[in-house]
């Protein structure tokens, strides 16, 4: 008889530990929970690199997917304000971003992001934008700015930054700062570092340029995008299916990868 009272009193126990568990790891997951920042490059049939090339076809699924399940799209502003206030964002959150500034950008993505009133930002290689044939052009830079599209600096000439130093170091990311705000006539205050290439002394030289945040692609360590100098994205591909991107998009997707080391 008190041997069946013990054998019940230990499962009890047993099972009041396991609750207790469960309720303390549910509450440390949603603690670790990050707004989703997409990034995207090409948007177009060519395929010379997959890897940072999406399709209209499935760009348009994938903004269609964001809109049939309720996402709310913010803007870059919105996410780097609410952090700072360490404001506590809605889970189904996300912010897009383009890196490179590809003429593609304007026939293929700007139509949809419109259709879908989706605020977005793309990051530009200053000193390519009107030379380089496949980039925007500041008369397109110009008209997306005025409707909905925030623009950030990726440097001047798409350097790895981790390499250059001294005066060119500076002039790649106050340089580009400086020629984007004088085109479009109003402030520059993002930044993405080509390659997602940083260190601690360019992350300050980024601050003091007056850029408000910085974003990496998934080589930071900071995954829980506290460090506005080190905001991690999650690239998309064309071949994202539902459940790839619902699992992208859930504001865990980076907690149990495996980093790669920052540079
Ligand atoms: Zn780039």
């Amino acid at each position: 008889m008190n041997k069946t009272i013990n054998i019940r009193r230990l499962l009890v126990t047993i099972l009041f530990i396991l609750v207790i568990s469960f309720i303390g790891l549910c509450i440390w997951i949603q603690d670790q929970y990050v707004v989703p920042v997409l990034m995207y490059h090409r948007i177009s049939l060519e395929d010379e690199f997959p890897m940072n090339t999406v399709t209209p076809k499935a760009f348009a699924k994938q903004m269609d997917y964001l809109k049939r399940n309720g996402y709310q799209v913010i803007t870059v502003d919105e996410l780097v304000e609410g952090t700072k206030a360490r404001k506590k964002f809605a889970h189904n959150t996300v912010v897009i971003t383009f890196d490179d500034g590809y003429k593609d950008n304007y026939k293929n993505a700007f139509p949809v992001l419109k259709k879908y009133h989706f605020p977005a930002a793309i990051f530009l290689i200053s000193d390519y934008v009107g030379v380089n044939r496949n980039l925007l052009t500041w008369d397109q830079i110009k008209e997306m700015s005025q409707n909905g599209i925030t623009f950030g600096s990726h440097t001047r000439h798409h350097v790895y930054l981790p390499e250059e130093s001294g005066q060119e170091l500076k002039d790649e990311i106050q340089g580009s700062k400086k020629v984007i705000e004088e085109h479009l006539g109003k402030p520059v205050y993002y930044f993405a570092y080509p390659s997602g290439g940083f260190s601690e002394p360019i992350k300050s030289l980024v601050a003091m340029a007056g850029y408000k945040a910085a974003f990496t692609t998934n080589r930071g360590y900071d995954r829980y995008n506290i460090d506005l100098y080190e905001l991690s994205r999650i690239r998309i591909n064309s071949w994202d299916i539902p459940a790839v991107l619902w699992d992208k998009l859930s504001g865990y997707y980076n907690l149990f990868r495996q980093l790669r080391p920052s540079h």
